[in-house]
């Protein structure tokens, strides 16, 4: 018997859980999640219909081997994006279907954890046990704060982090910080609850995330070279012109080696000035709720500017957003839909962090992992025989390592680097 931790039950932890079962018939494996249901974490413990996948049906397999399993588990095409409320449902059943009495959830926050070759593991609800592989996936940092609210009092009619599980305050008029990809799911589930809800969006750039394609494309097949400085990039990019879609989704084979022939100078630079635009292309939204988007703002319920706040006051009444122009803009409620820090925020990374156990990835973001096997680095850079990281703990060093293609092929090169380690 080999006994795994698994640290976070969401869509990573489970994507885990489901590799290591379908490849060691020997595991046991405790998921430590304080949520109640598994597969939920950030993304996937919605219940709005609204809120749809952003990547098609025939990329959301968790599974790296099979990868037309989710498309046949519900019954769909390939290109269509399937509301995200059911995906959590699919990844239990493929764990019950693969695990099955082999893995336990422990409903609980693993608060310390001391690596050895037994890792021994403190939950927050006083349990202590030993386990012989550990993976870390504790998943997004939090809730972005823009500067402008650092000195603005909590108010509850401002709200910082819209995942947080609990319902908006009630509202009429929703203003919202931010138009990306959160900025869509709030503001169509607010505009969904009442005819006479309105939305304002407002950001720096004042632009929407783009949309997939109503026919699937086939993505250039780009090659190392062509990629591997910022400015060879920026020209591969540049010279697709409209089929930037193609050139974009064709990076996906490379990025992990583009991104790690960067110097940490390409690598700031290029967060810094093209992370905005990339993103945007990156995570595109499907063409049915672009449409949606659309038909909201001819309706005149949606509006998105392009604005520079200064600063923002709330009262019992109402919350204003003071803009450098010096117009006020006056709602209900200010959401902001900014996104989540790369930074390994959470209390058990800190945990590690603080106790000189590992450190964190480049760019202080994420964790220190070795990305040729997926484990974890103690604090001078040596590999933990038997602690792995997955997921957006990896940010700092990969970077793109959030979506599902990614995290299960990351689990799948886990699993086989335990398998290679009996
Ligand atoms: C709104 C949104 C929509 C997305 N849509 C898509 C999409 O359509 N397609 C796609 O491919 N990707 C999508 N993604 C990206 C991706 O699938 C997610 O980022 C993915 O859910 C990451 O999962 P995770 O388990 O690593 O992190 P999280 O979802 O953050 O889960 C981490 C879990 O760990 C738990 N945890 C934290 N600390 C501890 C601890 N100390 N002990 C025990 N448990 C702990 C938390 O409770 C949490 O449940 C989306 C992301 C977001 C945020």
């Amino acid at each position: 018997m080999r006994r795994f931790l698994i640290v976070g039950g969401g869509a990573s932890g489970v994507i885990t859980a489901i590799a290591i079962a379908r490849t060691d018939s020997d595991a046991v494996i405790t998921i430590a999640e304080p949520r109640a249901q598994l597969g939920e974490g950030l993304a996937y413990s919605t219940r709005e219909t609204v809120h749809r996948l952003n990547v098609p049906s025939d990329k959301m397999s968790a599974i790296a081997e099979l990868p037309e399993d989710f498309q046949e588990w519900w019954g769909v095409d390939g290109y269509t994006f399937q509301p995200r409320a059911i995906y959590s449902s699919y990844l239990r059943e493929r764990l019950e279907l693969y695990a099955e009495d082999r893995y336990t959830h422990i409903q609980a926050k693993v608060s310390e954890l001391l690596p050895g070759a037994k890792a021994r593991a403190h939950f927050d609800n006083g349990h202590v046990a030993d386990f012989d592989f550990v993976v870390l996936a504790m998943g997004h940092g939090t809730a972005k704060v823009p500067d402008f609210l650092q000195n603005t009092p909590p108010n509850p009619r401002i709200v910082l982090d819209v995942w947080s599980g609990s319902e908006l305050p009630e509202a009429q008029t929703l203003i919202c910080f931010g138009t990306g990809l959160t900025f869509i799911d709030i503001a169509l589930s607010h505009l969904a609850r009442s005819p006479a809800n309105r939305v304002i969006g407002l950001s720096g750039s004042g632009h929407l995330p783009e949309q997939h394609t109503r026919n699937r494309i086939t993505p250039f097949a780009p090659a190392l070279a062509d990629v591997e400085t910022l400015e060879k990039l920026r020209a591969y990019l540049a010279g697709a012109g409209e089929h930037w879609r193609e050139a974009v989704d064709g990076l996906r084979p490379v990025t992990a080696m583009m991104w790690r022939a960067f110097t940490e100078a390409e690598k700031e630079e290029f967060l810094k000035s093209d992370g905005s635009i990339w993103s945007r292309r990156r995570h595109r939204i499907a063409p049915d709720v672009a449409a949606h988007v659309e038909t909201e703002i001819e309706s005149g319920r949606l509006e998105v500017r392009s604005v520079r706040v200064a600063g923002v006051h709330a009262n019992d009444h109402d919350v204003k957003v003071l803009l450098d122009s010096g117009e006020e803009i006056t709602g209900d409620v200010l959401a902001i839909c900014i996104g989540r820090t790369s930074q390994a925020d959470d209390s058990l990374s800190r945990f590690l962090i603080d106790n000189q156990l590992t450190n964190t990835g480049p760019l202080g973001l994420g964790l220190s992992v070795d990305l040729a096997n997926g484990r974890l680095k103690d604090a001078r850079g040596i590999d933990y025989p038997n602690v792995f990281a997955i997921g957006p703990l990896r940010s700092g060093e990969a970077f793109e390592t959030t979506a599902i293609p990614e995290i299960r092929k990351q689990a799948a090169e886990i699993a086989l680097e335990l398998r290679t380690s009996r």
